[in-house]
């Protein structure tokens, strides 16, 4: 059996073949590594693919979700909600732009954030809401969506770890996450779902003036050649990245799928195990398994953790400590016990293996790893 890794990048490249070589070998041949044309037809193909979005590359998920926050004219004083178990970036941008962060406690089923504490978040200089679509599948975004409207406030997705996730309205109709609120932002971290090979990130919105703003300020701000309207950033998708992930694109359903399988077969394995909480599928929006997380509820998440390492089984916490209580964000607003579900979840999650070249062979050999240890 292969050695086991959280996501096996050598299998990806060994599927996409000589295939990548040709992509990269363009670039090299007509040398724009800077905004070569792959860039804009990547940004169009992605557009097509989420809908009929407008699309603005940029250098990774961290900036995509600084642009926004810049693009939607938040000044420092202005508050941003943001979960409080999520990865650090969404707060980051918001805190270096001398934004408050405001934290909103998630739910112990699908940690998403909980749309009924939100009220509870707010304050009168909120601006906006980041939800983060963690895991792989959307937050509970008609609530999200209607708390808002209520408050006039502004919504920006994080869809780093869901590209290609659909979330269902009441009323029946799908529409991939990261197109909802004003702004979607992503990732192409080689981990993501839709991974380029160093950094990569793209911002999404329905509203062309908005894109061409975002544009903008992720090209220093300028509006004609040497003409500067305002402050901006140097964000840039390189060009030889972008051609990989033109390659890539037309694969994300097909891997996503690939991802959903393996998880079957691990909740298969799972089912009766009583001290362990499978991922829960909400109804509202498909999961694309971006991490496969379980819960372990009988406290022996990092007794479980070691045994697998033991057995060659690499697993990891995602995350070990929520963000209010981090050096960085703590604050006396916030005290240990402030969210008791982002606390108590830092404490049982675990995350196993999760790519779409797991083989039968390797989910077995983890699922009955697993079931031993229970045993
Ligand atoms: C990966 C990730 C980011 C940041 O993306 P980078 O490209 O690494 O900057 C932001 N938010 C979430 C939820 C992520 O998983």
């Amino acid at each position: 059996m292969r050695p086991l890794k959280m996501v096996d990048l050598a299998l990806e490249r060994r599927f996409l073949g000589p295939r990548l070589e040709v992509a990269l070998q363009a670039v090299l041949d007509h040398t724009q590594f800077i905004r070569g044309p792959e860039v804009q037809q990547f940004a169009q193909e992605l557009g097509a693919y989420l809908g009929g979005v407008e699309v603005v590359p940029c250098a990774n998920g961290t900036d995509a979700l600084q642009l926004a926050l810049m693009a939607l004219g938040l000044r420092p004083g202005d508050a941003v909600i943001v979960p409080a178990f999520t990865y650090v970036a969404t707060a980051e941008v918001a805190a270096l732009l001398g934004l408050e962060v405001r934290w909103v406690d998630v739910s112990l089923e699908h940690f998403n954030l909980l749309p009924e504490k939100l009220e509870e978040a707010w304050s009168p200089r909120v601006k906006a809401i980041v939800p983060v679509h963690l895991f792989g599948q959307s937050a509970p975004m008609q609530e999200v969506m209607e708390f808002a409207r209520l408050k006039g406030l502004k919504v920006i997705e994080d869809a780093a770890q869901a590209l290609g996730a659909a979330y269902r309205w009441p009323s029946g109709q799908w529409v991939k996450v990261g197109t909802i609120g004003d702004i979607g932002c992503t990732s192409f971290f080689p981990s993501k779902n839709l991974g380029c090979y160093g950094d990569g990130g793209a911002i999404f919105t329905r509203d062309k003036a908005l894109a061409a703003h975002l544009a903008r300020i992720a090209n220093h701000g300028q509006d004609t050649l040497y003409e500067f309207a305002e402050v901006g950033v140097n964000s840039r998708l390189d060009t030889l990245q972008a051609a990989i992930l033109r390659l890539k694109l037309p694969y994300l359903d097909e891997f996503n799928a690939r991802r959903r399988a393996a998880a079957d077969l691990y909740d298969a394995f799972f089912a009766d195990i009583a001290a362990l909480q499978r991922p829960v599928r909400v109804p509202w929006s498909t999961h694309i398994f971006h991490q496969y997380t379980l819960r372990v509820l009988d406290g022996r998440r990092d007794a479980l953790r070691a045994y697998l390492q033991e057995k060659g089984i690499p697993a990891m916490v995602y995350y070990p400590k929520p963000l209010h209580l981090q050096p960085a964000y703590r604050s006396a607003a916030y005290p240990p016990g402030s969210f008791p579900n982002a606390e108590r979840l830092a404490g049982e999650v675990l995350s196993l293996p999760m790519h779409p070249f797991l083989s039968e062979d390797q989910l077995y050999y983890i699922g009955e790893t697993v079931r031993a240890f229970f045993r």
